[in-house]
């Protein structure tokens, strides 16, 4: 502003509304949060801090979050909610981090429902975060990332495989029986399974464990199975049980 700029353009430069930049001009004695800046809308974006969180939330967002118009009357402003079931407290800690470190200037909230508890926060700025939001449940529509979440997946694929195994995902003992001569056997073994019913989400679940040198296979049309003990083990460093 001191510069000259017109409001419209450092609107757009920003993402920050017009009518907050006239609040600021009127009442400069407002501390400006620099985070209320969104870095994909800016007019250089840039990809979103902190990286390792972006690609956790996004994870969570993938699995069981989803993204809708927060009110009747505001049209851009959003509410992205992620849903963790109440057998995870540690799960909704971990999530109300990611989205408060991801967007600080919007408050992070819970909402209780049976069985499970909503993680909850508004910002204008989730659709250009989560650009795979749209109508209809996920599994109906095509999920491709854009080049930026790419990087960032591929940067950090354990955050990335930790927020899809924390939100569609289950780390429990297999039992399996071994029939010997001298009767049977029963072995049991931790595993992993993630569950999700969109082929493309299945596909980044599995690019993901590839690229961490996870062996993973398909037990069902719609879930990743990862078994072995040396896969579990590696995987462990990544997921680990949800809490
Ligand atoms: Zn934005």
């Amino acid at each position: 502003m001191e510069r000259g700029n017109s409001l419209r353009s450092i609107s757009l430069s920003t993402g920050i509304s017009r009518a907050t930049l006239r609040d600021w001009r009127e009442h400069p004695e407002i501390k400006v949060n620099p985070h209320a800046v969104c870095a994909r809308c800016a007019a250089s974006p840039t990809l979103p801090e902190p990286q390792t969180d972006y690609a956790y939330l996004f994870g969570l967002y993938l699995g069981d979050g989803c993204i809708s118009l927060a009110g009747a009357r505001d049209k851009k402003m959003w509410k992205l909610r992620i849903a963790c079931a109440d057998a995870w407290p540690g799960l909704r800690e971990e999530c109300a981090r990611a989205m408060s470190t991801v967007r600080p200037a919007s408050k992070v909230r819970t909402q209780q429902h049976p069985g499970c508890i909503e993680v909850v926060s508004c910002s204008r700025h989730w659709p250009c975060l989560f650009p795979q939001h749209g109508p209809g449940r996920k599994h109906m529509r095509k999920i491709e990332l854009q080049p930026w979440q790419r990087a960032i997946v591929m940067a950090h694929p354990g955050h990335f495989a930790r927020g899809l195994f924390h939100s569609d995902g289950y780390r429990g003992i297999n039992r399996v029986r071994a029939r010997l001569v001298h009767g049977d056997q029963w072995y049991e073994y931790p595993r992993y399974l993630f569950t999700n019913e969109s082929g493309d989400i299945l596909r980044l679940c599995g690019e993901a464990l590839d690229q961490l040198g996870v062996v993973w296979r398909f037990s069902r049309r719609n879930a990743i199975s990862v078994a072995r003990r040396e896969a579990v083990a590696r995987l462990d460093e990544f997921v680990g049980p949800k809490y």
